[in-house]
């Protein structure tokens, strides 16, 4: 478990707003080198790792990309508005430490908003719009700023250390999908693959499965497997039936995700790809979660509907407070996700 979690911290701290994913793509090919067979990045910033041989091929995708914020205007006096990268719920951002990446290096600042105590009784009921809010670096004035290496279109993101809870649980930032990307590495490692693997580590993710859509077309796998977060729903506040998947129950296999309400623009796995799945984890021994997933999708989506189609499906990993900068999961969820995926790269492709 420790180097899974080692592995899960450098991920979980390193900065990959979309578009800027290459400090994650660097700590990826440092981890991997020597386990596997070679490296390709495509001209659009995505890492595809491979391994083993045969006629079959099988790609597994998990993206590099975290929610983040972008530098839209800033002001005389040396205020940064921002825009947002992905979906974020405004009410998170208040009081965050960022880290503005400009042309001279790393800026820190901090998320300002107005004191409480001057706020009229009717504000503080009100949500606080992102809008609202502006990043604090501390300059003077706008030429400060620009001094500073920052301009429009720079990257913002969030600072934050991974932190150890109790039984096994962990919290901090991107792990969707850093621990994607880290249960993959960690698989990557482990495994002799019976066919020939690519592990695509996919850019901008968070704003429409960019990174995977390329990726799929380039790769033309014969089966696509996503690994990435879902929606835990073992906390107050939420009902068993709105989201009945528990942090520490293991593994989860999505057997439809997409829009709310619809479930359009999202994926139905291939049934042959999800009983495979189902039964790599009962030869091994992993206990499976089923879950049907309103409200979001993965880059298998953009894999499946590659060239003539790929069959494909998606492995997840229970996550508490996805989307916000503190996600909570537990490793040991995370060590059955390795096993199921060594156990699909060995395993007999049912194609
Ligand atoms: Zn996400």
């Amino acid at each position: 478990m420790g180097e899974l979690l080692d592995i899960l911290r450098r991920l979980s701290e390193a900065h990959g707003p979309p578009g800027f994913e290459d400090e994650v793509a660097d700590i990826i090919v440092s981890e991997l080198r020597g386990y596997v067979d070679g490296f390709v990045k495509d001209s659009l910033g995505n890492l595809i790792a491979y391994k083993g041989s045969g006629d079959k091929s099988l790609m597994l995708a998990a993206h590099m990309d975290e929610i983040a914020l972008i530098v839209k205007s800033i002001d005389d006096k040396g205020f940064i508005r921002f825009a947002k990268l992905g979906g974020i719920w405004d009410q998170l951002l208040v009081g965050q430490q960022v880290i503005v990446h400009g042309s001279k290096g790393r800026v820190r600042g901090v998320i300002g908003s107005k004191a409480i105590h001057v706020m009229k009784d009717e504000e503080r009921r009100q949500l606080l719009t992102y809008d609202k809010m502006f990043i604090d670096v501390g300059a003077r004035s706008a030429d400060e700023v620009k001094e500073m290496g920052i301009e429009v279109g720079n990257f913002i993101t969030i600072d934050k250390r991974l932190v150890e809870l109790a039984n096994g649980l962990v919290a901090g930032k991107a792990f969707d999908d850093r621990a994607g990307c880290a249960a993959l590495v960690q698989a990557l490692k482990e495994a002799k693959p019976r066919c020939k693997v690519y592990a695509a580590f996919t850019i901008q993710e968070e704003v429409g499965l960019k990174g995977a859509t390329v990726a799929g077309y380039a790769i033309k796998p014969t089966v696509g497997v996503a690994v990435d977060t879902t929606i835990a729903g073992d906390h107050p506040n939420i009902e068993p039936h709105e989201a009945p998947i528990k942090v520490g129950s293991g593994p989860v296999v999505v057997v439809a995700d997409g829009r709310r309400d619809s479930l359009s623009g999202g994926l139905i796995p291939n049934p042959v790809v999800k009983r495979w799945i189902v039964k790599v984890a009962q030869e091994r021994g992993i206990p499976i979660q089923f879950e049907v997933l309103e409200g979001g999708t993965t880059d298998a989506t953009a894999i499946q509907l590659s060239r003539e189609g790929v069959p494909s499906g998606v492995i997840a990993f229970p996550t508490r407070y996805v989307h916000t900068f503190q996600e909570v999961l537990n490793l040991r969820d995370l060590e059955k996700v390795v096993t199921l995926l060594v156990g699909l790269m060995e395993g007999e492709m049912p194609f």
